[in-house]
């Protein structure tokens, strides 16, 4: 029997299912510097279908309620202070895309998202989007972070969204999986504790234990000095409920640095389909 579409939908062609993304997005510099980073990022890039549209879950942006951008033509938001003038001279002009946000939107029965017009991209956006996709040609919208929610609400409204990749949507959460800028250390070193909780993480992801990253408040000390505030991390539950558990995951970027970042980045993505 044919499902019943609602309008939205059928304006918007069917596509092969899409990967998903987490980034280890790092320092803002990561945006104009090429580096192991970077290159790591390019080449993730350079290897995946063109999207239709990114939608993308940043770390930056903290709201009450849950939001989705909605313009035509995002502003480049500069949310950082003390850097040097080429970073805040970066123009991300990538336009909007309205009709995947109201699409978005309406796929959302957990709660009532917002159509939001003032926002734009933020560098957990266009700091990642520079390097992995510099022409800008593809519309880019973002999905805000009720930051007054706890994980397995983050978790469960992502689950809300997967037909977004079968309409072409690249989704990608950016965050970092351990983000400790209080006791940051500026050299490429890592606290043994940083090794250990990424490690951690990655395991829980390979064994695609999403309970125990939804209960990262379990796991202890390590998890208090990784994960002192969750907003670099919840970006990594979007990411993961947004899949299924039988998909293909891919590491890439696995580095930790600065004493207390982890750039650990994740691809996940459906298992080629056998044709006899
Ligand atoms: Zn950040």
């Amino acid at each position: 029997m044919q499902r019943k579409l609602p309008e939205e939908l059928l304006d918007l062609p069917e596509t092969p299912v899409m990967p998903v993304l987490f980034i280890g997005h790092g320092n803002p510099m990561n945006a104009i510097e090429e580096n192991f980073y970077t290159n790591e990022w390019k080449k993730i890039a350079s290897g995946l279908t063109v999207p239709k549209a990114i939608l993308c879950i940043s770390a930056h942006w903290l709201t009450k309620g849950t939001w989705v951008t909605a313009m035509e033509k995002p502003r480049t938001i500069h949310d950082f202070y003390g850097f040097p003038k080429e970073l805040f001279a970066v123009n991300y002009p990538a336009t909007g895309a309205p009709r995947f946000a109201e699409f978005t939107k309406s796929l959302v029965k957990k709660t009532e998202i917002g159509l939001d017009h003032d926002w734009g991209l933020d560098h957990g956006t266009w700091s990642v989007l520079n390097q992995m996709f510099p022409s800008a040609n593809i519309p880019v919208y973002q999905l805000s972070i009720d930051y007054h929610k706890p994980a397995n609400y983050h978790y469960e409204l992502a689950g809300e969204l997967k037909k977004l990749r079968a309409k072409g949507v690249l989704i990608i959460g950016s965050g970092n999986i351990v983000h400790n800028l209080r006791i940051m250390r500026f050299e490429d070193l890592s606290y043994d504790w940083t090794i250990e909780f990424d490690a951690m993480a990655k395991n829980f992801i390979w064994t695609r234990d999403d309970e125990a990253l939804i209960d990262y408040e379990k796991h202890g000390e390590i998890a208090k000095l990784s994960i002192p505030t969750p907003d670099h991390f919840f970006p990594l539950l979007y990411t993961l409920g947004v899949t299924e558990r039988n998909e293909i995951i891919n590491f890439f970027s696995e580095k930790t640095t600065m004493g207390s970042i982890s750039m650990r980045s994740v691809l996940i993505k459906k298992k080629a389909e056998l044709i006899f």
